[in-house]
């Protein structure tokens, strides 16, 4: 039979799983008993396999263990807490949850929209003196009904409930099973070849599957611990560095982007950081980033590549003496891939198309999007909306996404092409390039250059700069000298819509 997320919690017994810094660890034993007694006390009120939990919780070590502890038992519905009114109103409508976990004396519009959609609210106490993550659950607002359906959920059940990044167009529910998420674990934990002494410093968002699954389940599948920072934070991250000892760190390039520009000297970092590898996955990892990391840290960077209807990770770079290779996301490190054309048929070695996928981390389908899965799923593999190539040795190019091209009057241009070009220059830090309307061609090419510190170059002498590397077809018309580039909330560029967000009409 599959393994679940119960499994995972119950094999574990190290003495370090879930971490956080200045505290002392919760170990896996203590997390399974945590699991059970919260799956226990549930049961007794009604709530069972399948139903659904909201957590609304800040980034940190109790967000870990409710999420862990959750989807052993029912099915996880992490929220962004910074979510306003009306973006909870729209997610607890679209998932109606038994129940909404909140951090107790938490002043969170969650409690007015759950109080008014009749969600009981379940107020979550961390005890800071206490192990990393450990809480009480005060579950007095559900009534005194057992559940239907109590036990630990199995292979089958749904485990997590996630909305997309909503990069490219308005979140998507999708629905992860428990057997998904172990698959995904296992996957992860066996590129990265985990062990019981690797300690993962997480800096994602728990409500995003890239830290729940890569940083979270994965340490905990390989019987190693993750520490839990409250958030990304590029002033501190050297602290933590320091003072947790971190064996790795899994992040979105921008977060890379933000650590090499407050890092100390090389020597520094590395009298400070003893890092086995660097992950990196959730989005194009620019090759010059890449390198600049591995000279930082003197340490590997494996570039991933994750989505959330994979519950996370399709692609991975291997782990030295193999080769890894800078602008690809590496090998099929856990479902298949292969490469298909828009009638469907899949497309040999070498030759660009859609990236599809299949194996048993894969999403079933959308919640209530029969739509959505029609277009999505062809001959039982799922369509990634990402096109790539795939080289002789299996390694996986992407050349962006398919709903991010730009389409320059018929010529289609890959902006993450562009970016890449320019980011030769030495006086740009960050770049993205997106569509900006044109009235004869439809769409043009326009870019934000974040500048080096202490540069200012100019718009002009970029474009002669990109002229000279790139086709003049795909060399920015516009070029907008910005201080940073705009994000989405899980760290991602929202390329698609940028133009009309920014103001810019044809
Ligand atoms: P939405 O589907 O709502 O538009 P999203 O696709 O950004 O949002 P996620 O599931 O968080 O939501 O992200 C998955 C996507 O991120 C992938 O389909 C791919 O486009 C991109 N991605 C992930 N890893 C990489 C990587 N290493 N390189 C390039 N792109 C990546
Ligand atoms: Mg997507």
């Amino acid at each position: 039979m599959s393994e679940t997320v119960h499994d995972i919690l119950r094999a574990h017994a190290g003495a370090r799983a879930i971490a956080a810094p200045g505290r002392a660890p919760l170990s896996g034993p203590a997390l399974a008993a945590l699991a059970e007694e919260v799956r226990a006390a549930l049961n007794a009120r009604g709530i069972g396999r399948g139903d659904r939990v909201a957590i609304v919780l800040p980034n940190g070590p109790a967000a870990a263990t409710a999420f862990a502890a959750i989807a052993a038992m029912c099915c996880a519905a992490p929220l962004n807490p910074a979510y306003k009114d009306q973006e909870f109103e729209f997610y607890l409508d679209d998932l109606k949850p038994r129940a909404v976990i909140v951090a107790a004396g938490a002043d969170s519009p969650v409690r007015g929209v759950a109080a008014k959609l009749g969600i009981p609210l379940l107020d979550l106490a961390e005890d800071e003196s206490a192990p990393a993550g450990a809480f009480t659950l005060d579950v007095s607002a559900l009534p005194e009904t057992p559940a239907a359906n109590p036990g630990p959920a199995e292979p089958e059940d749904e485990a997590l409930v996630l909305h997309t990044s909503g990069t490219t167009a308005r979140p998507k529910i999708v629905p992860l099973r428990s057997k998904n998420l172990a698959a995904s674990a296992r996957h992860i934990a066996a590129s990265l070849a985990l062990a019981p002494d690797d300690l993962c410093l997480n800096v994602m968002p728990l409500f995003h599957i890239h830290g729940l699954i890569a940083a979270t389940l994965a340490s905990l599948r390989a019987g190693g611990a993750v520490c839990c920072t409250p958030g990304f934070n590029a002033f501190r991250f050297f602290s933590w560095l320091e003072e947790e000892n971190p064996t790795w760190y899994t992040a979105v390039p921008t977060m890379h982007q933000a650590i090499l520009l407050r890092a100390p000297e090389d020597d520094a970092v590395r009298a400070l950081a003893n890092l086995r590898f660097i992950r990196s996955s959730s989005a194009s990892l620019p090759p010059q980033v890449m390198a600049a990391l591995e000279q930082k840290f003197g340490a590997p960077v494996i570039e991933a590549y994750g989505m959330t209807e994979a519950a996370h990770q399709m692609a991975s770079n291997p782990l030295p003496p193999r080769a890894r290779k800078a602008g690809s996301v590496g090998i099929a490190a856990g479902p298949e891939i292969a490469i298909m054309d828009d009638d469907g048929t899949l497309l040999p070695q070498g030759e660009t198309g859609e990236v599809v996928i299949r194996g048993p981390n894969v999403t079933a389908g959308y919640a209530a999007n029969p739509e959505a899965n029609a277009k999505a799923f062809t001959n039982g593999w799922f369509r990634t909306g990402d096109q790539g190539m795939l080289d002789a040795e299996g390694y996986l190019f992407l050349t962006g996404r398919l709903k991010e091209q730009i389409n320059r009057g018929g010529e289609k241009i890959s902006p993450l092409e562009v970016d890449v070009a320019l980011l030769d220059h030495p006086d740009i830090a960050e770049v993205c390039t997106f569509a900006i309307p044109h009235d004869k061609l439809g769409e043009e090419v326009g870019a934000i250059v974040v500048p080096r510190a202490g540069t200012a170059p100019d718009p002009q002498a970029i474009r002669d700069f990109a002229a000279g590397r790139l086709a003049a077809f795909k060399v920015p018309r516009r070029i907008l000298i910005m201080e940073a580039i705009p994000k989405g909330p899980t760290g991602k560029v929202q390329r698609v819509g940028l133009a009309s967000r920014l103001g810019i009409e044809a």
